[in-house]
């Protein structure tokens, strides 16, 4: 029988965690945790992302405040917005959220975030903390896989982990992860010379390259734990058909809404023969904005000298 790794169990039980720990210091007449995020622009996407984590950050009991910056907005205004936040004791983690307008020098700005509040770990301070071993911070998405790996009972000690996909927000750090937590790490990319044989060594298959259902059975071993961590929405319905014709309920879903989100992994295929494996949606996609808490709080308990 496939386990199913459900990443909104582990999420909703990681914010319950968070929002007592917060209720308990509040209720000592400590200030509460503060997240603060700066959105410039007026990308669809990233407002429908800054709004769910500041929901997020409110109910969990933390203070949350996001800075809008127009899209015309200097280098120097969303620095000077970055430097104010930096200065501000009542702000423990800052987020930029991503991308940037191209007219912005991107990593100029993530530079100038404090690496103590950077609960996005994205600042090389956190990168270099992550692979030297030093407490820092880890980007959210890889650091709730992992909380799911370890809290749905996946045993990681000296498994082969093969990992597809080596960016900076996903892939290089889940292999710091993972490398800390004694697996046997590969990591594969657009370049690797026979990725279905390097996918199929896996005891631990982690699918980031963003192609709808790219991996199939011929990427997974059987028996081995699958990570999708793609999140791809599909409009074409010859192409969902093909994919979900054995799944009423994604087909339900495409009907009513046109689209439906597809993973990295050809779940239909690939879930008979993995022991265990992430569903999209419902899989790594709640994780992400629970472990920004986890880290707001992180950050908070460090600067307080609690941690
Ligand atoms: P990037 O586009 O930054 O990186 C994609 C990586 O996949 C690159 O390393 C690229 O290789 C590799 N790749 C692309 N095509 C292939 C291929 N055919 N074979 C092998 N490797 C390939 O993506 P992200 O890491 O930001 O995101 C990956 C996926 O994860 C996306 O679907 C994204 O939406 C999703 N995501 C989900 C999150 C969540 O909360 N669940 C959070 C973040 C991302 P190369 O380096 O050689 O170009």
């Amino acid at each position: 029988m496939t386990q199913i790794l459900d990443g909104k169990r582990v999420g909703d039980e990681i914010r319950n965690e968070v929002a007592a720990e917060i209720a308990a210091l509040t209720g000592d007449r400590r200030r509460p945790p503060g997240l603060a995020v700066v959105l410039v622009g007026e990308d669809p996407a990233s407002q429908v992302y800054v709004a769910s984590k500041g929901k997020a950050a409110t109910i969990a009991g933390m203070t949350e405040r996001t800075l809008r910056l127009s899209a015309a907005a200097t280098p120097g205004e969303v620095r000077r917005t970055i430097e104010e936040l930096n200065a501000d004791s009542e702000v423990d983690g800052i987020l930029v959220q991503l991308p940037l307008p191209e007219s912005l020098p991107e990593r100029e700005l993530l530079l100038a975030i404090d690496p103590d509040k950077d609960v996005d770990g994205l600042h090389p301070m956190n990168v270099g903390r992550l692979w030297s071993g030093e407490p820092g911070f880890v980007p959210c998405t890889p650091f709730g896989i992992l909380e799911l790996l370890e809290r749905s009972g996946v045993e990681l000690i000296g498994r082969h982990a093969v990992i597809v996909g080596r960016s900076r927000l996903v892939g290089k750090p889940m292999a710091g992860l993972l490398l800390a937590e004694h697996c046997t790490v590969t990591m594969c990319h657009s370049r690797t010379a026979d990725l279905p044989g390097e996918c199929r060594r896996a005891d631990i298959l982690m699918a980031a390259i963003g192609r709808p259902a790219f991996f199939g059975p011929e990427h997974v071993r059987e028996g081995a734990v699958v990570v999708d961590v793609g999140i791809n929405r599909l409009d074409d319905a010859d192409e969902v058909q093909r994919l979900f014709a054995d799944s009423p309920k994604k087909l339900r879903a495409f009907a009513r809404r046109g689209s439906v989100l597809v993973g990295d992994v050809d779940y239909p295929k690939v879930a008979p023969i993995a022991g265990a494996i992430t569903p999209v949606p419902g899989g790594v996609g709640p994780l992400t904005v629970t472990m920004l808490l986890a880290n707001t709080l992180l950050a908070y308990k460090r600067r307080e000298g609690m941690e």
